[in-house]
């Protein structure tokens, strides 16, 4: 008997047809005398329209109150399936992030979990109760309800599996695993049987959306068996997430390739060559909790040097806003620029450590295919452009034919 954490995302509880879905799954699963604990999104669509609903009373919605706003999807696909299980006969409680004190930072609209009580989980799973937890929520020390960033139930789940040192933690959603892209964009792209973890959080972080990366990093951190299949399919292994690479005898050169439209580029002209230059640009930007992703100093000449980096689209307008009031004249640069009609491409894969000409390759590649390329930025596992995004469905399809990811290939 083991104790499975079953996450269901959004497409999983679109209605209430697939919620009784969900409910005949477990029920399978709890009839094998596992003990389940399953965490639940809000219906497909449903955070949306609460984020639009915000955004009309308040075009920036304060943060606090954005957070209970865009928590209550969770909350009724919750209980919606503690009704269905108990409707099968089958003891079943949902509760709320509060309720089982899933304990975050106060950084609303992204907050962090500090802990979880497992004790009133323990004790209803030991009365047979499968628990059923809203995702993607939680509560600061002051009480107040936080979410857990865009994609959040997938760390609730990890986190409780970690919490509850659950035997595996299974992540279901519309596709029956990771694939060596996503495979709505590329459909000979082929799903992998084993990712290993440092390339799956690269994945997630540079886009791929089927897992949120701050639960790959916790399933990291605490070794949690991490799964990811199919809610629609009665069977299949899914894609498991390894920890060590030597459980693949050979490893494929590349895993696999994410892309992100949801950055935009902002380059400072002429700024001076100086010492200290980076953090007067980007102090000023953090202090303002804006994430920055690629940074690129260009080499000086004459002087001066050019400065670009990336931000998430929905922080342009106040990344340049602080630009040209605080830093601008400041640091003496000449011009600010921007230019949110790109997209970030990355090949990912841990066979890239002993394999010169993947760069190369890939240049040449998206030369072939009249591609232009703004920005590249490497790191041991991966190496990331910034392209036009309307290229970006062509240099996909080109680079995953190019690097055969179609075909089962490993050194
Ligand atoms: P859920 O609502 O279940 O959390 P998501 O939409 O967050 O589902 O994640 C699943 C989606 O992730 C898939 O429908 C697919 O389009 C996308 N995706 C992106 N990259 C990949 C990949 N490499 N492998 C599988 N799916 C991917
Ligand atoms: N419902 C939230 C979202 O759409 C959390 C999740 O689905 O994981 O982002
Ligand atoms: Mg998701």
């Amino acid at each position: 008997m083991s104790l499975i954490v079953q996450k269901f995302g959004g497409t999983s509880v679109a209605n209430p047809e697939r919620i009784k879905a969900v409910a005949d799954k477990v029920a399978k699963y709890k009839s094998q005398g596992h003990d389940i604990i399953v965490v639940v999104s809000a219906m497909s669509g449903e955070t949306n329209k609460l984020v639009s609903l915000t955004q009309e009373m308040m075009t920036q919605p304060d943060p606090r109150e954005y957070d209970i706003v865009v928590s209550s999807g969770e909350q009724v696909t919750s209980g919606l399936t503690a009704l269905a299980l108990i409707n099968l006969g089958i003891k079943a409680k949902s509760y709320a992030g509060h309720q089982i004190k899933i304990l975050t930072d106060d950084a609303y609209t992204k907050a962090r979990i500090l802990s979880i009580d497992n004790k009133k989980i323990n004790t209803d799973l030991e009365q047979g109760y499968v628990i059923v937890v809203a995702g993607f929520q939680g509560v600061d020390k002051n009480g107040d309800i936080t979410t857990l960033g865009r994609g959040g139930s997938d760390t609730t789940a990890v986190a409780i599996a970690a919490a509850l040192k659950a035997d595996e933690c299974q992540i279901y959603t519309d596709v029956d695993g990771i694939y060596t892209t996503d495979p709505r964009l590329v459909p000979e792209a082929r799903k992998l049987k084993s990712i290993t973890f440092e390339e799956m959080l690269e994945l997630a972080s540079l886009g791929s959306k089927v897992l949120q990366t701050r639960s790959v990093e916790c399933a990291g951190k605490f070794k949690v068996k991490l799964r990811v299949l199919s809610s629609f399919e009665a069977a299949g292994e899914g894609t498991i997430i390894t920890f060590e690479e030597d459980e693949k005898m050979e490893n494929p050169i590349i895993s696999g390739i994410a892309f992100n439209r949801d950055e935009a580029e902002v380059n400072i002209l002429g700024v001076p060559d100086k010492p200290g230059i980076a953090y007067q640009i980007l102090g000023p930007v953090a202090d303002a909790n804006i994430d920055v992703d690629m940074i690129i100093q260009n080499i000086g000449t004459d002087g001066a040097t050019d400065f670009t980096f990336t931000v998430h689209k929905r922080d342009l307008k106040k990344t340049l806003d602080i630009l040209n009031s605080k830093v601008k004249d400041h640091v003496g640069a000449k011009e600010v620029l921007s230019d949110d009609k790109i997209a970030k491409l990355s090949l990912v894969g841990v066979g890239m450590k002993s394999h010169a000409g993947v760069a190369s390759k890939m240049f040449r590649t998206l030369s072939e295919e009249a591609i232009n390329i703004s920005t590249i930025s490497t790191s041991e596992i991966k190496i990331s452009v910034i392209l036009e995004e309307k290229s970006l469905d062509d240099a996909v399809k080109a680079l995953h034919k190019a690097f055969e990811l179609d075909k089962n290939i490993t050194i």
